[in-house]
């Protein structure tokens, strides 16, 4: 190994060890940090979406800001907030947990607060901070915690009416009130620190961590934070030379409209005399390729699987929802972090469907494919659910649906494959695995499952996720059902913890 290598790995370990602590930032860079007077940053206003649905529900520093704003101005706007909070909390802790029946007295205890419950109150503590909610509404829901302290597995829901109608209430009012406060205007300055421009300087270069069609992928550190991240740098001989300028700043325009936990998010771009620059989310866990062929080989085991599954399931129905095509399913792109969790990365076929209307282009890789762009028909969200189904196959079978690993064999011979033969399960696969990948490689996307649910694009996703594979436990594989909820909320345990720098190992004795 040469001695540059080492130094480079030295050098990003410390780095990520003082991550986001004190020894990454620098003073110099420190002053960069500091707010504008607010007056300065009032016109941005007119830029943002000035809802409660973006600021709070969409932005974390909104939510903070517009939490402290409550908890400041009264009583009632605090407790509303504990109450969403708590109910949220609730929602996505463990389905048979103590925490959850626990938590579901703390928020019937919330319910009960009536004045002439504390008549020591203050003024303000004498109106009751839920009087916009019905009685009968109250009662269903003191009745419904009343039961679940006893249940074995209190169901998840039993405060979503009551949740609706406080959320309401904080849309109403207090986001106005909020709107004209200081609280909204230190919202503001942070707005206008993230949409200042950056640069190379902005940044620490480390280690390359792979290579990509247009150039390297290297580890960085914001100078002023000391947060690390992905930097790809897009070069712009290299894209030139291939025609792919459209294509380059296509991926660019679709990070940055993408907001997902199981998405790389684009943090930063900025571009140089050479190259145009994506910083993105930094995942040290490697590939699943590499996870599946190096480490794994032979398939995961279903528990593995349905976890990633799941989690690209609901990357995908974000991507969907934002009517953003991926196009380019398959091992290689899907990376994982330091936890375990993934991310779908690599959004450079990615591509906006307009008005619902279906698409045409052979985009892609060879194998993974869908039939209808092998044949180069009009297609739509079904070639992602379709590259689904051979990731799931390939993970559990440990190799492709259509094409063996290393196989030499023609890109014809594998497309007439993806348009006529039937995949093959081996006992590797359970009942319910079969039968998820069968619908999901069904050659006839009108018949695809994902596709059979005419409505809003993200609904096929739904389908998916309705489907037994991921709902149901197993006898003979460690499956149990996925609790969706606390999932999306990031709060699941990956079942598998990447080494700690495996990814820099790989890359330092090759693989
Ligand atoms: P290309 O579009 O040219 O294929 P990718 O986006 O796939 O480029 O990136 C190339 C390689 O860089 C990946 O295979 C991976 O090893 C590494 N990489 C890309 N994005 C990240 C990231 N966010 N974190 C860590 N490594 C990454
Ligand atoms: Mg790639
Ligand atoms: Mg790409």
């Amino acid at each position: 190994m040469e001695i540059e290598n080492i130094v480079a790995n030295t050098v990003y370990i410390k780095a990520r060890e003082s991550g986001g602590q004190k020894k990454g930032k620098s003073k110099k860079w420190k002053n960069y940090l500091q707010f504008p007077h607010y007056t300065e940053c009032l016109p941005l206003k007119t830029e943002i979406d000035v809802t409660y649905a973006f600021v709070v529900e969409k932005q974390p520093i909104g939510k903070l800001l517009f939490h402290e704003f409550c908890q400041a101005t009264n009583s009632q706007y605090r407790q509303c907030c504990q109450f969403l909070t708590k109910v949220e909390e609730y929602e996505t802790s463990d389905d048979d947990g103590q925490s959850r029946r626990e938590l579901a007295t703390a928020i019937a205890a919330l319910l009960h607060s009536k004045p002439e419950d504390n008549p020591s109150g203050s003024q303000d503590e004498q109106e009751f901070w839920c009087s916009f909610l019905p009685d009968e509404v109250i009662s269903t829901c003191i009745a419904a915690a009343d039961s679940a302290t006893h249940d074995d597995e209190p169901r998840s829901d039993i405060f979503s009416e009551p949740y609706r109608l406080a959320r309401q209430f904080l849309t109403d009012a207090p986001f106005k009130e909020f709107v004209e406060s200081m609280y909204f205007h230190r919202f503001l300055q942070w707005k206008w620190l993230e949409k200042r421009p950056v640069d190379k300087h902005t940044f620490r270069l480390y280690r390359v961590l792979g290579k990509g069609g247009f150039g390297e992928v290297c580890a960085c550190q914001v100078r002023a934070s000391g947060k690390m991240y992905a930097l790809k740098k897009l070069e712009k001989k290299r894209v030139k030379k291939r025609h792919a300028e459209t294509l380059s700043l296509n991926e660019k325009q679709i990070l940055q409209r993408i907001n997902s936990p199981f998405v790389v998010s684009l943090a930063y771009a900025y571009e140089t005399k050479d190259a145009l620059c994506l910083v993105l989310t930094l995942m040290n866990g490697g590939d699943l390729k590499f996870h599946l062929y190096n480490l794994m080989p032979g398939g995961f085991d279903e528990k593995r699987v349905q976890f990633y599954a799941a989690e690209i399931t609901l990357g995908l129905q974000h991507l969907h929802s934002e009517r953003i095509l991926y196009r380019d399913l398959k091992p290689e792109n899907i990376l994982l972090d330091d936890f375990g969790h993934v991310r779908i990365s690599d959004l450079g076929l990615a591509v906006e469907i307009k008005d619902n209307e279906p698409i045409k282009g052979r985009v892609g890789t060879v194998g993974y494919m869908a039939p209808e762009i092998v044949k180069n028909e009009r297609y739509s969200y079904g070639v992602d659910w379709w590259g689904v189904g051979c990731l799931i196959y390939e993970m559990i079978e440990g190799k492709a649906p259509f094409r063996q690993r290393k196989e030499k064999v023609k890109r014809e011979e594998v497309e007439r494959r993806v348009r006529e033969d039937q995949e093959k399960y081996s006992e590797k696969f359970s009942e319910a695995a079969r039968t998820l990948c069968r619908g999901l490689l069904h050659k006839e996307p009108g018949f695809r499952l994902g596709c059979r649910r005419v409505g809003r694009p993200e609904d096929g996703a739904e389908e998916i996720r309705a489907h037994p594979f991921f709902n149901t436990a197993d006898v003979g594989t460690s499956r149990e059902p996925v609790p969706w909820k606390k999932m999306e909320a990031g709060k699941v345990t990956p079942p598998f913890l990447p080494r700690p720098s495996c990814s820099l190992r790989e890359r330092c004795f090759g693989y």
